[in-house]
């Protein structure tokens, strides 16, 4: 049997389980679940993979709602991650449902191409994406130590090969001031809001000054209690990013700079942590990224090479990225015009148009994964690029 023909039976059978993979993903889009907490969306995702013949771990890397499916042996591994958390009010607002279905069904159509060549193909469930970089603590715990590479699709507003995404890294902060009646003894009183704002604009005044596709952004958490009390304490969260690494750190000074320096404008006591997760650059693999492409293109898609809008965010694919030889496209379920994070977004993914990128790359992701195994050179290649770059 040729690979074209094999290609076309993978495929075949990503249609066969349409109705099953679509149920799959609208049911945990109606099941929105927190990062950690996605206790419905793991054991739905893994009881389908072990009811198609897959091994499974649940609870990997101690983290309850990680999970890894497993079929065949030896080599190579090749890995497809699922995201399948969601966002606090807004839902699957980031299409991580999507993820989910149609990595399960690129491992199970995958199936085919591992019993006629070998090798051995991983589904990694990779919790809280959004809130606490699931696959960075995976990544340290050694979830990733004997793949050869790893492969997700991300919802998104166009078809593309490649994703930029940005080192990142969240800094707490907190002033602690004294409290005073604010009419009657501001005197007596130590400002920490009026800290925090002074943060804000020396962070404004940096941002005029830092390279570009840096940045840095937060929120205020706690800005006092009552407008007739000096507030005593404030409280904020910021994330600060960077395109690579050296100028995270480099950015984390500049930034950290203007806490202390309103500290002491104000009088105020800083307290401050930085995050126990940092999000790595992600580095793309080109080699794979044309496979993939050239799959998606043969289901009649157009794949750019990378985002036109030029944006980018941060993803803890990025961790697994600096590990083994990895890509993260991205596939259109929604019109250019909608944002990820909005509403809109998270009706798209339960859309029809959702339903047909959940399809179209779980075939993608397994053709490429008849591409790995019958052709031991093409792994070879995607190992070279990968030491090349290093
Ligand atoms: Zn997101
Ligand atoms: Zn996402």
């Amino acid at each position: 049997m040729d690979i074209e023909e094999l290609k076309g039976q993978v495929s075949g059978e990503i249609d066969a389980r349409r109705h099953q993979l679509s149920e799959l993903s609208l049911k945990i889009h109606s099941n929105p679940e927190l990062g950690f907490q996605e206790v419905k969306a793991a054991t739905w995702l893994a009881q389908y993979l072990e009811e198609n013949g897959f091994s499974i771990e649940r609870g990997i890397c101690e983290l309850p709602t990680a999970f890894r499916g497993s079929y065949g042996q030896g080599k190579p591994a090749i890995a497809i991650l699922a995201e399948y958390d969601a966002l606090p009010n807004l839902g699957h607002a980031c299409g991580h449902n999507l993820i989910a279905a149609t990595a399960v069904g690129a491992g199970v159509a995958s199936k085919l191409a591992i019993d006629r060549f070998g090798g051995n193909i991983l589904i990694i469930g990779t919790p809280s994406e959004e809130l606490n970089g699931g696959k960075a603590i995976m990544a340290d715990r050694g979830a990733f130590d004997n793949v050869d590479m790893a492969m997700m699709v991300h919802p998104a507003t166009h078809d593309t090969a490649t994703t930029e995404a940005l080192a990142c890294l969240a800094l707490e902060v907190e002033f602690f001031g004294k409290a005073a009646h604010a009419a009657a003894r501001p005197e007596a009183g130590i400002n920490a809001l009026e800290a925090m704002l002074q943060s804000f604009a020396a962070i404004n005044s940096l941002r005029q000054h830092i390279k570009d596709k840096a940045r840095i952004h937060g929120i205020i958490t706690d800005g006092g209690e009552v407008a007739n009390v000096v507030p005593a304490h404030s409280a904020g969260i910021f994330l600060v990013r960077a395109e690579d690494d050296n100028y995270l750190d480099e950015l984390k000074e500049k930034v950290l700079n203007c806490f202390i320096g309103a500290a002491t404008a104000s009088g105020a006591r800083l307290e401050y942590r930085w995050g126990d997760v940092r999000y790595a650059p992600l580095r793309n693999n080109l080699t794979l990224a044309q496979l993939f492409t050239q799959n998606m293109q043969s289901l009649g898609r157009k794949v750019e090479l990378s985002d036109p809008n030029k944006g980018f965010g941060s993803t803890d694919m990025g961790n697994v990225s600096q590990l083994v030889p990895s890509i993260h496209p991205s596939v259109a379920i929604a019109p250019r015009e909608v944002a990820s994070h909005s509403p809109q977004f998270a009706s798209a993914a339960a859309s029809e148009a959702g339903i047909q990128g959940l399809l179209d790359a779980a075939k993608a992701l397994a053709m490429t994964v008849v591409d790995l195994v019958a052709n031991p050179e093409i792994v070879i290649k995607v190992k070279q690029e990968f030491e090349q770059n290093k």
